[in-house]
């Protein structure tokens, strides 16, 4: 499923709401001919307004082959926030193609003084810090990285993801398919509905899944945020205003 512009264009690396809306701006702007990239997780991805391709390059010798096949002038990395190896990779081939790239990443979540936040590295910390804390999980990391969960026996999982996650699973679970944008009154009703006393996530930012964080704090439940992972050093915008100032300064 690849569409290619033959002509010079950006890329633009998706998967986010922001990637998305920067697409939707560039849709208007035919001065900034672009191209999203999927990396194609999604079963159902929402059609993009502009050019796109879906899958991976092929690590960094694919992506500066596919920059250099495509005359491609500019690299916006609009990636999630915990995918850290395309952005590794796009630094690495952007850095060795002498193509200019921008990171565009929205703000991590802030903690207010009256939440009960345990900061962990990463989902293996996650796990370990769930038998102190609850019994009753709602686990929100997303289908990739649950077996780091699958040997606690003695917790409820409420496990809410996009599409359906692989095994394996924690063995007492309920999996809840849904892709958001989630309110705050649908969040308390989750909460109580399955008396869940633990809420786990990625510390991912954005206004789309914070209705949990705001549940948590009203019904004080403690949440295990995961940090977000190391990532290259790179010019970097938190919005996509930002974003498209950058594309049209570099047009
Ligand atoms: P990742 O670990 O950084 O990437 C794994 C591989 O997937 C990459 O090496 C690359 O394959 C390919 N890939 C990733 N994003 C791509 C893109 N936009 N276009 C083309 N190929 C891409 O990424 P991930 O954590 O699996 O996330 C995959 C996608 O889901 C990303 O686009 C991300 O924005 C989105 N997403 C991730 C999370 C999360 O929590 N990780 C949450 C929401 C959305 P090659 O090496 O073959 O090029």
């Amino acid at each position: 499923m690849t569409r290619t512009n033959s002509r010079p264009h950006v890329l633009l690396l998706g998967g986010t709401s922001e990637a998305s809306a920067l697409a939707r701006l560039l849709a208007a702007r035919p001065d900034i001919p672009a191209m999203v990239s999927l990396a194609g997780r999604t079963i159902n991805p929402i059609e993009p307004p502009i050019a796109y391709r879906i899958g991976g390059f092929g690590g960094v010798e694919g992506l500066c082959a596919f920059l250099d096949e495509h005359a491609v002038t500019a690299l916006v990395d609009a990636t999630h926030p915990f995918a850290q190896r395309i952005s590794e990779s796009a630094a690495t081939a952007c850095s060795a193609s002498g193509v200019p790239l921008l990171r565009l990443e929205r703000p991590g979540w802030t903690q207010r003084a009256d939440d009960d936040w345990h900061w962990v590295d990463d989902t293996a910390g996650a796990a370990a810090a769930i038998s102190g804390l609850g019994r009753r999980v709602f686990l929100t990391t997303g289908r990739q990285g649950l077996a780091a969960f699958a040997g606690l026996s003695e917790a409820w999982f409420l496990i809410r993801c996009i599409d359906p996650p692989e095994p394996p699973l924690p063995p007492a679970c309920e999996v809840l398919l849904d892709r958001g944008p989630y309110d705050l009154a649908g969040e308390l009703a989750l909460i109580d509905r399955h008396r869940l006393d633990l809420l786990v996530t990625k510390d991912s930012g954005g206004e789309l899944t914070a209705a949990k964080l705001e549940a948590a704090r009203l019904r004080s439940l403690p949440v295990i945020v995961i940090r977000r992972p190391r990532r290259p050093e790179t010019a970097t915008v938190r919005d996509v205003a930002g974003a498209l100032a950058w594309l049209a300064g570099a047009a």
